[in-house]
Protein backbone atom coordinates (compact mmCIF):
# COMPACT_ATOMS: atom_id res chain seq x y z
CA UNK A 1 0.00 0.00 0.00
CA UNK A 2 1.88 3.19 -1.41
CA UNK A 3 -0.33 5.72 0.25
CA UNK A 4 0.32 3.65 3.52
CA UNK A 5 3.40 3.55 3.51
CA UNK A 6 3.62 7.63 2.72
CA UNK A 7 1.27 8.11 5.55
CA UNK A 8 3.85 6.03 7.66
CA UNK A 9 7.10 7.96 6.74
CA UNK A 10 5.38 11.23 6.34
CA UNK A 11 5.72 10.23 10.41
CA UNK A 12 9.26 9.75 10.27
CA UNK A 13 9.77 6.23 9.97
CA UNK A 14 11.69 4.67 6.74
CA UNK A 15 10.82 1.25 6.08
CA UNK A 16 14.52 0.06 6.11
CA UNK A 17 14.67 1.38 9.53
CA UNK A 18 11.40 -0.32 11.19
CA UNK A 19 13.29 -3.79 8.92
CA UNK A 20 16.20 -3.29 11.22
CA UNK A 21 14.92 -2.67 13.83
CA UNK A 22 12.41 -5.55 13.85
CA UNK A 23 15.71 -7.74 12.69
CA UNK A 24 18.01 -6.83 15.25
CA UNK A 25 15.10 -6.27 17.89
CA UNK A 26 17.13 -3.28 19.11
CA UNK A 27 14.25 -1.36 18.96
CA UNK A 28 11.73 -3.87 21.08
CA UNK A 29 12.44 -2.36 24.58
CA UNK A 30 14.86 -1.89 27.34
CA UNK A 31 13.01 -4.39 29.08
CA UNK A 32 14.03 -7.19 26.38
CA UNK A 33 14.95 -10.15 28.05
CA UNK A 34 17.51 -11.70 25.74
CA UNK A 35 18.19 -14.74 27.70
CA UNK A 36 17.22 -18.19 25.27
CA UNK A 37 13.59 -18.50 26.33
CA UNK A 38 13.00 -22.36 27.02
CA UNK A 39 9.19 -22.14 27.38
CA UNK A 40 6.68 -22.86 24.57
CA UNK A 41 7.25 -21.25 21.23
CA UNK A 42 4.14 -19.93 19.10
CA UNK A 43 4.11 -21.65 15.61
CA UNK A 44 2.75 -19.62 13.50
CA UNK A 45 1.15 -19.37 10.02
CA UNK A 46 0.56 -16.90 8.27
CA UNK A 47 -2.62 -16.27 5.90
CA UNK A 48 -2.37 -13.38 3.23
CA UNK A 49 0.95 -12.38 2.18
CA UNK A 50 0.42 -8.72 1.35
CA UNK A 51 1.81 -5.90 2.85
CA UNK A 52 0.53 -6.15 6.44
CA UNK A 53 1.23 -10.04 6.63
CA UNK A 54 5.18 -8.87 5.00
CA UNK A 55 5.35 -6.50 8.22
CA UNK A 56 4.22 -9.03 10.69
CA UNK A 57 6.78 -12.12 8.90
CA UNK A 58 9.83 -9.30 9.61
CA UNK A 59 9.05 -8.51 12.76
CA UNK A 60 8.61 -11.59 14.11
CA UNK A 61 12.18 -12.65 13.19
CA UNK A 62 12.90 -10.88 16.67
CA UNK A 63 10.06 -12.88 18.58
CA UNK A 64 11.39 -15.13 21.69
CA UNK A 65 8.45 -16.82 21.99
CA UNK A 66 6.79 -16.87 18.51
CA UNK A 67 8.08 -18.22 15.38
CA UNK A 68 6.42 -17.99 11.70
CA UNK A 69 6.41 -21.34 10.09
CA UNK A 70 3.80 -21.90 7.69
CA UNK A 71 2.10 -19.80 5.02
CA UNK A 72 -1.68 -19.92 2.88
CA UNK A 73 -1.30 -18.19 0.25
CA UNK A 74 -2.92 -18.00 -3.37
CA UNK A 75 0.10 -16.95 -5.20
CA UNK A 76 3.13 -19.74 -5.57
CA UNK A 77 5.88 -17.56 -6.35
CA UNK A 78 4.81 -15.50 -2.72
CA UNK A 79 5.04 -18.78 -0.96
CA UNK A 80 8.01 -19.76 -3.20
CA UNK A 81 9.59 -16.47 -1.96
CA UNK A 82 8.73 -16.96 1.83
CA UNK A 83 10.05 -20.17 2.22
CA UNK A 84 13.89 -19.42 0.57
CA UNK A 85 13.50 -16.00 2.81
CA UNK A 86 12.15 -17.41 6.39
CA UNK A 87 12.92 -21.28 5.97
CA UNK A 88 9.50 -22.75 5.58
CA UNK A 89 8.94 -25.89 4.92
CA UNK A 90 6.66 -27.10 1.93
CA UNK A 91 4.41 -29.63 4.39
CA UNK A 92 3.75 -26.03 6.23
CA UNK A 93 2.45 -24.89 2.52
CA UNK A 94 -1.12 -23.72 2.12
CA UNK A 95 -2.83 -22.06 -0.55
CA UNK A 96 -7.07 -21.00 0.30
CA UNK A 97 -8.59 -24.25 -1.26
CA UNK A 98 -6.80 -26.83 0.89
CA UNK A 99 -5.69 -25.03 3.86
CA UNK A 100 -8.71 -27.01 6.13
CA UNK A 101 -6.11 -29.70 5.64
CA UNK A 102 -3.60 -27.64 8.35
CA UNK A 103 -5.91 -29.77 10.88
CA UNK A 104 -3.78 -32.57 10.73
CA UNK A 105 -0.50 -30.83 10.62
CA UNK A 106 1.21 -31.09 14.46
CA UNK A 107 3.68 -28.13 13.67
CA UNK A 108 1.62 -25.34 13.34
CA UNK A 109 -0.09 -23.91 16.70
CA UNK A 110 -2.23 -20.72 15.07
CA UNK A 111 -2.81 -19.02 11.88
CA UNK A 112 -2.56 -15.23 11.35
CA UNK A 113 -5.68 -13.84 9.07
CA UNK A 114 -4.30 -11.14 6.91
CA UNK A 115 -6.38 -10.69 4.57
CA UNK A 116 -8.71 -8.61 3.29
CA UNK A 117 -11.74 -7.43 5.95
CA UNK A 118 -14.76 -8.89 4.19
CA UNK A 119 -12.88 -12.43 3.69
CA UNK A 120 -11.60 -12.58 7.69
CA UNK A 121 -15.38 -14.03 8.85
CA UNK A 122 -15.18 -17.34 6.93
CA UNK A 123 -11.89 -17.72 7.22
CA UNK A 124 -11.77 -17.49 11.13
CA UNK A 125 -14.48 -19.69 10.99
CA UNK A 126 -12.52 -22.32 8.74
CA UNK A 127 -9.08 -22.25 10.97
CA UNK A 128 -11.27 -22.71 13.71
CA UNK A 129 -13.28 -26.27 12.36
CA UNK A 130 -9.49 -27.26 11.96
CA UNK A 131 -8.69 -26.71 15.20
CA UNK A 132 -5.68 -24.19 15.43
CA UNK A 133 -6.20 -20.93 17.52
CA UNK A 134 -6.42 -17.81 14.97
CA UNK A 135 -5.22 -14.68 15.03
CA UNK A 136 -7.30 -11.83 12.94
CA UNK A 137 -6.15 -8.91 11.74
CA UNK A 138 -8.77 -5.45 12.80
CA UNK A 139 -11.45 -4.69 11.99
CA UNK A 140 -12.02 -8.82 12.79
CA UNK A 141 -15.28 -8.86 10.44
CA UNK A 142 -17.55 -6.62 8.47
CA UNK A 143 -20.39 -6.25 11.69
CA UNK A 144 -21.13 -7.76 15.06
CA UNK A 145 -23.35 -10.65 13.46
CA UNK A 146 -20.26 -11.84 11.76
CA UNK A 147 -18.29 -11.50 15.02
CA UNK A 148 -20.76 -13.35 16.88
CA UNK A 149 -20.45 -16.36 14.55
CA UNK A 150 -16.29 -15.98 14.68
CA UNK A 151 -16.80 -15.90 18.12
CA UNK A 152 -19.14 -18.48 18.56
CA UNK A 153 -17.31 -20.63 15.74
CA UNK A 154 -13.65 -20.67 18.13
CA UNK A 155 -14.97 -21.32 21.25
CA UNK A 156 -16.94 -24.97 19.46
CA UNK A 157 -13.73 -25.87 18.68
CA UNK A 158 -12.11 -24.76 21.59
CA UNK A 159 -9.50 -22.45 20.29
CA UNK A 160 -8.66 -19.04 21.11
CA UNK A 161 -9.26 -16.44 18.99
CA UNK A 162 -7.18 -13.35 19.23
CA UNK A 163 -7.14 -10.04 17.32
CA UNK A 164 -4.31 -7.80 16.53
CA UNK A 165 -4.82 -4.92 18.48
CA UNK A 166 -1.04 -4.26 18.38
CA UNK A 167 -1.41 -0.54 20.46
CA UNK A 168 -2.42 -2.41 23.66
CA UNK A 169 1.19 -3.54 23.72
CA UNK A 170 2.63 0.43 23.18
CA UNK A 171 4.68 1.23 25.99
CA UNK A 172 3.53 4.92 25.48
CA UNK A 173 -0.05 3.81 25.22
CA UNK A 174 0.04 1.66 28.01
CA UNK A 175 1.60 4.52 30.33
CA UNK A 176 -1.41 6.93 29.63
CA UNK A 177 -3.71 3.79 30.33
CA UNK A 178 -1.61 3.66 33.79
CA UNK A 179 -2.03 7.43 34.93
CA UNK A 180 -5.49 7.40 33.70
CA UNK A 181 -6.20 4.26 36.37
CA UNK A 182 -3.84 5.88 39.02
CA UNK A 183 -6.65 9.06 38.71
CA UNK A 184 -3.36 11.08 37.67
CA UNK A 185 -5.94 12.81 35.46
CA UNK A 186 -8.94 12.88 37.60
CA UNK A 187 -12.46 12.38 36.72
CA UNK A 188 -12.02 12.14 32.62
CA UNK A 189 -14.43 14.16 30.39
CA UNK A 190 -13.10 14.10 26.72
CA UNK A 191 -11.08 12.10 24.30
CA UNK A 192 -10.59 13.32 20.39
CA UNK A 193 -9.14 10.75 18.26
CA UNK A 194 -7.90 12.01 14.83
CA UNK A 195 -7.26 8.93 12.24
CA UNK A 196 -6.49 9.40 8.98
CA UNK A 197 -4.47 9.37 5.55
CA UNK A 198 -4.94 9.89 1.81
CA UNK A 199 -5.87 6.99 -0.19
CA UNK A 200 -4.16 5.77 -3.45
CA UNK A 201 -4.99 3.25 -5.55
CA UNK A 202 -9.31 3.65 -6.78
CA UNK A 203 -8.97 -0.39 -7.31
CA UNK A 204 -7.79 -1.48 -4.31
CA UNK A 205 -9.70 -3.69 -2.00
CA UNK A 206 -10.17 -1.28 0.43
CA UNK A 207 -12.00 0.85 -1.35
CA UNK A 208 -14.09 -2.23 -2.45
CA UNK A 209 -17.44 -2.29 -0.35
CA UNK A 210 -17.92 -6.14 -0.39
CA UNK A 211 -13.92 -6.68 0.58
CA UNK A 212 -13.66 -3.64 2.96
CA UNK A 213 -16.87 -3.68 4.66
CA UNK A 214 -17.14 -0.12 4.06
CA UNK A 215 -14.54 2.28 3.75
CA UNK A 216 -11.85 4.58 6.15
CA UNK A 217 -14.11 3.72 9.23
CA UNK A 218 -13.38 0.31 8.94
CA UNK A 219 -9.64 0.59 8.44
CA UNK A 220 -8.48 3.59 10.40
CA UNK A 221 -11.30 5.11 11.82
CA UNK A 222 -11.20 2.16 13.96
CA UNK A 223 -8.16 3.10 15.75
CA UNK A 224 -10.21 5.88 17.24
CA UNK A 225 -13.14 3.77 18.12
CA UNK A 226 -10.60 1.34 20.30
CA UNK A 227 -8.31 4.33 21.40
CA UNK A 228 -11.66 5.93 23.05
CA UNK A 229 -12.66 2.86 25.03
CA UNK A 230 -8.66 2.19 25.90
CA UNK A 231 -8.24 5.96 26.83
CA UNK A 232 -11.21 7.00 28.80
CA UNK A 233 -11.66 3.24 30.48
CA UNK A 234 -15.16 3.47 29.31
CA UNK A 235 -17.80 1.75 26.74
CA UNK A 236 -19.89 4.26 25.13
CA UNK A 237 -23.45 4.14 25.47
CA UNK A 238 -24.82 6.25 22.39
CA UNK A 239 -23.04 7.40 19.23
CA UNK A 240 -24.03 10.34 17.36
CA UNK A 241 -22.06 10.33 13.40
CA UNK A 242 -22.16 12.27 10.15
CA UNK A 243 -20.67 11.65 7.11
CA UNK A 244 -19.09 13.82 4.34
CA UNK A 245 -18.17 12.95 0.88
CA UNK A 246 -16.16 14.95 -1.67
CA UNK A 247 -15.68 12.33 -4.22
CA UNK A 248 -18.44 9.80 -5.00
CA UNK A 249 -17.00 8.13 -7.89
CA UNK A 250 -13.74 7.20 -6.12
CA UNK A 251 -15.96 6.36 -3.07
CA UNK A 252 -18.83 4.72 -3.94
CA UNK A 253 -22.34 3.97 -2.07
CA UNK A 254 -21.29 1.96 0.85
CA UNK A 255 -17.43 2.80 1.60
CA UNK A 256 -17.23 6.16 3.59
CA UNK A 257 -14.97 8.80 2.48
CA UNK A 258 -14.95 10.53 5.82
CA UNK A 259 -17.03 10.49 8.95
CA UNK A 260 -17.07 12.26 12.41
CA UNK A 261 -18.37 10.69 15.11
CA UNK A 262 -19.11 11.13 18.88
CA UNK A 263 -19.53 9.06 21.48
CA UNK A 264 -20.99 9.60 25.15
CA UNK A 265 -19.87 7.25 28.01
CA UNK A 266 -21.45 6.48 31.38
CA UNK A 267 -19.64 8.66 33.58
CA UNK A 268 -20.74 11.78 31.15
CA UNK A 269 -17.84 11.95 29.24
CA UNK A 270 -17.74 12.25 25.73
CA UNK A 271 -15.29 11.47 22.40
CA UNK A 272 -15.17 13.38 19.18
CA UNK A 273 -13.83 11.37 16.47
CA UNK A 274 -12.50 12.22 13.11
CA UNK A 275 -11.86 9.21 10.16
CA UNK A 276 -11.16 10.34 6.61
CA UNK A 277 -9.43 8.75 3.74
CA UNK A 278 -8.74 12.20 2.28
CA UNK A 279 -6.15 14.17 5.19
CA UNK A 280 -3.08 13.04 5.15
CA UNK A 281 -1.05 13.71 9.22
CA UNK A 282 -3.81 12.60 11.11
CA UNK A 283 -2.86 10.65 13.53
CA UNK A 284 -4.02 12.24 17.05
CA UNK A 285 -5.30 11.09 20.64
CA UNK A 286 -5.99 13.78 23.27
CA UNK A 287 -6.92 12.97 26.46
CA UNK A 288 -8.98 15.70 29.05
CA UNK A 289 -9.34 15.01 32.71
CA UNK A 290 -10.01 17.21 35.60
CA UNK A 291 -6.69 17.32 36.71
CA UNK A 292 -4.90 16.64 33.53
CA UNK A 293 -4.23 15.77 30.04
CA UNK A 294 -2.39 13.47 27.80
CA UNK A 295 -1.55 13.63 23.74
CA UNK A 296 0.05 11.52 21.58
CA UNK A 297 1.08 12.51 17.99
CA UNK A 298 1.42 9.65 16.14
CA UNK A 299 -0.57 8.01 18.67
CA UNK A 300 -1.57 4.95 16.73
CA UNK A 301 0.82 4.63 14.11
CA UNK A 302 3.44 2.04 13.64
CA UNK A 303 5.88 4.53 15.61
CA UNK A 304 7.71 5.87 17.33
CA UNK A 305 4.81 6.86 19.07
CA UNK A 306 5.14 10.71 20.47
CA UNK A 307 3.67 11.97 23.18
CA UNK A 308 3.28 14.01 26.56
CA UNK A 309 1.14 14.23 29.37
CA UNK A 310 0.23 17.51 31.68
CA UNK A 311 3.32 16.12 33.98
CA UNK A 312 5.78 15.75 31.33
CA UNK A 313 7.16 13.97 28.02
CA UNK A 314 6.64 10.22 27.85
CA UNK A 315 9.43 8.86 27.56
CA UNK A 316 8.85 4.86 27.22
CA UNK A 317 10.63 2.78 25.35
CA UNK A 318 10.49 2.85 20.96
CA UNK A 319 9.08 -0.91 20.19
CA UNK A 320 8.46 -2.80 17.44
CA UNK A 321 4.58 -3.17 17.86
CA UNK A 322 4.22 -6.60 16.18
CA UNK A 323 7.47 -8.21 17.65
CA UNK A 324 5.98 -7.59 21.25
CA UNK A 325 2.20 -8.25 19.78
CA UNK A 326 3.31 -11.71 18.93
CA UNK A 327 5.43 -12.45 21.63
CA UNK A 328 2.52 -11.43 24.16
CA UNK A 329 -0.17 -13.53 22.26
CA UNK A 330 2.62 -16.45 22.70
CA UNK A 331 2.33 -15.67 26.65
CA UNK A 332 -1.64 -14.99 26.25
CA UNK A 333 -2.27 -18.65 24.33
CA UNK A 334 -0.23 -20.79 26.27
CA UNK A 335 -0.19 -19.15 30.22
CA UNK A 336 -3.11 -17.26 29.91
CA UNK A 337 -1.71 -14.11 30.69
CA UNK A 338 -4.15 -11.08 30.46
CA UNK A 339 -3.04 -8.21 29.03
CA UNK A 340 -3.46 -4.82 30.25
CA UNK A 341 -6.54 -4.14 27.30
CA UNK A 342 -7.86 -7.19 25.99
CA UNK A 343 -7.35 -8.51 22.79
CA UNK A 344 -10.07 -11.13 22.29
CA UNK A 345 -12.97 -11.88 20.44
CA UNK A 346 -15.32 -9.89 22.63
CA UNK A 347 -13.12 -6.96 22.48
CA UNK A 348 -13.05 -7.00 18.66
CA UNK A 349 -17.01 -7.44 18.90
CA UNK A 350 -17.63 -4.32 20.96
CA UNK A 351 -15.71 -1.86 17.98
CA UNK A 352 -17.81 -3.91 15.42
CA UNK A 353 -20.93 -3.25 17.45
CA UNK A 354 -19.76 0.56 17.73
CA UNK A 355 -19.34 0.04 14.07
CA UNK A 356 -22.62 -0.65 13.21
CA UNK A 357 -23.63 1.94 15.53
CA UNK A 358 -21.73 4.85 13.59
CA UNK A 359 -22.77 3.61 10.22
CA UNK A 360 -26.37 3.80 11.52
CA UNK A 361 -26.36 6.89 13.06
CA UNK A 362 -24.46 8.57 10.02
CA UNK A 363 -27.23 6.88 7.71
CA UNK A 364 -30.34 8.15 10.01
CA UNK A 365 -29.00 11.39 11.57
CA UNK A 366 -30.04 9.75 14.88
CA UNK A 367 -28.46 9.26 18.24
CA UNK A 368 -27.75 5.33 18.16
CA UNK A 369 -28.39 3.99 21.88
CA UNK A 370 -25.64 1.35 21.77
CA UNK A 371 -24.93 -1.47 24.67
CA UNK A 372 -21.46 -3.47 24.44
P1 LIG B 1 -2.83 -6.09 1.25
O1 LIG B 1 -3.72 -5.80 0.10
O2 LIG B 1 -1.46 -5.55 1.24
O3 LIG B 1 -2.71 -7.66 1.45
C1 LIG B 1 -3.84 -8.50 1.42
C2 LIG B 1 -3.40 -9.90 1.06
O4 LIG B 1 -4.56 -10.73 0.97
C3 LIG B 1 -2.69 -9.97 -0.30
O5 LIG B 1 -1.55 -10.78 -0.19
C4 LIG B 1 -3.72 -10.61 -1.21
O6 LIG B 1 -3.12 -11.38 -2.25
C5 LIG B 1 -4.48 -11.49 -0.24
N1 LIG B 1 -5.81 -11.84 -0.69
C6 LIG B 1 -6.36 -13.05 -0.53
N2 LIG B 1 -7.58 -13.10 -1.08
C7 LIG B 1 -7.80 -11.89 -1.62
C8 LIG B 1 -8.89 -11.33 -2.34
N3 LIG B 1 -9.99 -12.04 -2.61
N4 LIG B 1 -8.79 -10.05 -2.72
C9 LIG B 1 -7.70 -9.31 -2.45
N5 LIG B 1 -6.63 -9.79 -1.77
C10 LIG B 1 -6.68 -11.09 -1.37
O7 LIG B 1 -3.61 -5.61 2.55
P2 LIG B 1 -3.00 -5.37 3.99
O8 LIG B 1 -2.65 -3.94 4.15
O9 LIG B 1 -1.94 -6.37 4.27
O10 LIG B 1 -4.28 -5.63 4.92
C11 LIG B 1 -4.70 -6.93 5.26
C12 LIG B 1 -5.45 -6.89 6.60
O11 LIG B 1 -4.57 -6.41 7.59
C13 LIG B 1 -6.68 -5.97 6.63
O12 LIG B 1 -7.68 -6.54 7.41
C14 LIG B 1 -6.15 -4.71 7.28
O13 LIG B 1 -7.15 -3.97 7.96
C15 LIG B 1 -5.14 -5.28 8.25
N6 LIG B 1 -4.06 -4.32 8.58
C16 LIG B 1 -3.75 -4.13 9.87
C17 LIG B 1 -2.75 -3.25 10.22
C18 LIG B 1 -2.36 -3.04 11.65
O14 LIG B 1 -1.57 -2.14 11.93
N7 LIG B 1 -2.87 -3.85 12.57
C19 LIG B 1 -2.07 -2.55 9.22
C20 LIG B 1 -2.39 -2.80 7.89
C21 LIG B 1 -3.40 -3.69 7.58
Amino acid sequence: MNSRRDFLQKLGVSALALRLAAFSGRAYGKDRDDTAFDGPVLRVAIMGLGSYGTRVAEAMQACTKAKLVGVISGTPSKIKNWQSKYGIPEKNCYNYENFDEIKSNPDIDAVYVITPNGLHHDEVIRVAKAGKHVICEKPMALNAKEGHEMIDACEKANVKLLVGYRMHFEPKTLEVIRLRKAGDFGKILFFQGLCGFTIGDPNQWRLNKQLAGGGSLMDIGIYAINGSRYMTGEDPVWVTAQETKTDPVKFKEGVDETIQFQFGFPSGATASCLSTYTMNDLDRFFLDGEKGFAEMQPSTGYGPIMGRTSFGELTQPVTVHQTVQMDEMSDIIFKGKQPVVPIDGYEALKDLKLIDAIYLAAKTGEKVEVKL
